[in-house]
């Protein structure tokens, strides 16, 4: 017996399909056939700042145990599925499939996985590296999931990972408005969350696991284990058919795709955790957006908390020149736009004393003073009494936000990004 890794991407677009959904189809027809899938199949979402992404940019990649001779069975299977399936008249649609057969993944596919969370790999980079390690590679039209496909091969998910569970349509609903009873999420969420999150916004109470794209997934349950997600599966009421319930180990959630950095250092089409202190009041531009200028010594960089970001932004908007804060965030680069970071998360780390200025009272009647204009001094109206060098008192204002960590709310999340929840839990 032998292990066969098999990955794809790149079979969506923005008008239907889903790259787990063809990978689930493949992986059933396989089991069907008799071959034994070892595992968790993998999602891996690649870097959300990619230019040209799909839509949400994720790569699968599963594990079959077969004999020699069963081998040419799998592949078959696998293309036959991709072709069927993928979104082939897409222009953006080029999806790629990789086959490796192995028992160890080498350190160069594993640091490559990791290069294609954080930063912008090219096609022929992924066709030189899986030459390099013996991957037979598949390319359909300009093959451009090849870079996704072996990346989810070669990612270890050994550090951090977490499970989604996600429920396919019948064919015939695709399309038609997603039917579940909406009580049962909440009930759901209510009985399973830590251990499952994303399902509500809490906010607003909007729910969140089912997607509002053309795909064919009904839901999709994040969560800590695959046990958790199973128990949230049973507990939602679908009122369409479930096709199809796919397990993934993935690394949505981790925040995989932030890299410490300086501002100086800050590169294109990648996302940064920064450390640096407020240095200017956040300003609103049009369009209920709030901005400020962040300051690491190494430079300065515009950090955003956008409209839909709601209450985060009026943290953000509480902040003042001199707090101390880290950032984390995508690098938004456009013509005309100053470097922005579109702010994922902020912490607050260390806030400053905020005065405001009283004019001094009377030594004599203890009665407020009269300013007398700019460094002129004070007078008190009742005595007719001049203090030239009295200073006005200042007196502590209270600050609108707190020390800690701030999130924006889940309908602005990116798949990447670990809930503050999932740091609280550490237990889990
Ligand atoms: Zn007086």
């Amino acid at each position: 017996m032998m292990e066969l890794h098999v990955g794809v991407d790149d079979t969506d677009s923005k008008r239907g399909m889903c790259t787990t959904y063809v990978g689930a189809v493949a992986i059933r027809s396989l089991q069907e056939e008799g071959v034994e899938v070892k595992g968790y199949p993998k999602l891996i979402r690649l870097n959300p700042m990619w230019p040209h992404k799909t839509r949400g940019n994720c790569a699968i990649s599963f594990t079959v145990e077969v004999s020699p001779s069963q081998v040419p069975l799998v592949k078959e299977r696998v293309l036959e599925t991709v072709r069927s399936l993928a979104e082939m008249e897409v222009e953006t649609t080029n999806p790629g499939v990789v086959f490796y057969a192995s028992e160890k993944i080498p350190e160069e596919l594993k640091s490559y996985a990791k290069k294609t969370v954080q930063e912008v790999v090219e096609l022929e980079e992924a066709e030189a590296l899986a030459r390099e390690v013996g991957a037979e590679v598949h390319k359909f039209k300009m093959g451009r999931g090849l870079i996704g496909a072996l990346a989810a091969v070669g990612h270890p998910l050994e550090k951090d990972w977490t499970y989604e569970l996600i429920a396919y349509r019948s064919r015939e609903y695709w399309g038609k408005p997603r039917r579940i009873d909406p009580s049962s999420v909440l009930l759901m969420d209510r009985l399973t969350y830590p251990r499952t999150f994303d399902n509500l916004d809490h906010g607003t109470g909007e729910i969140r696991i089912t997607p509002h794209t053309p795909c064919p997934v009904l839901y999709g349950i994040r969560g800590e284990s695959p046990e958790a997600v199973l128990r949230a599966h049973e507990l939602v009421k679908a009122m369409e058919p479930v096709e199809l319930v796919m397990v993934y180990r993935t690394n949505q959630g981790t925040d995989e795709h932030l890299k410490k950095s300086t501002i100086s250092e800050i590169r294109p089409c990648t996302s940064v955790i920064l450390e640096g202190k407020v240095a200017s009041n956040p300003r609103t531009i049009p369009g209920g957006h709030v901005i400020f200028t962040l300051d690491d010594g190494t430079g300065t960089v515009d950090c955003a908390a956008y409209e839909p970001t709601r209450r985060f932004r009026e943290v953000v908007r509480g902040l003042r020149e001199g707090d101390r804060v880290r950032v984390c965030g995508g690098v938004r680069e456009e013509p005309g736009i100053p470097r922005t970071i579109n702010l994922e998360k902020l912490s607050i780390l260390e806030l400053v004393p905020l005065f405001r200025k009283k004019n001094p009272s009377c030594p004599r009647c203890g009665k407020s003073l009269k300013s007398e204009g700019r460094s002129k001094g004070y007078s008190c109206k009742k005595c007719g009494l001049h203090f030239p060098s009295a200073k006005p008192k200042l007196i502590p204002v209270e600050r609108k936000v707190e020390r800690g960590s701030f999130e924006v709310p889940p309908r602005c999340r990116r798949h990447l990004a670990k809930p503050l929840v999932r740091e609280i839990h550490r237990e889990y």
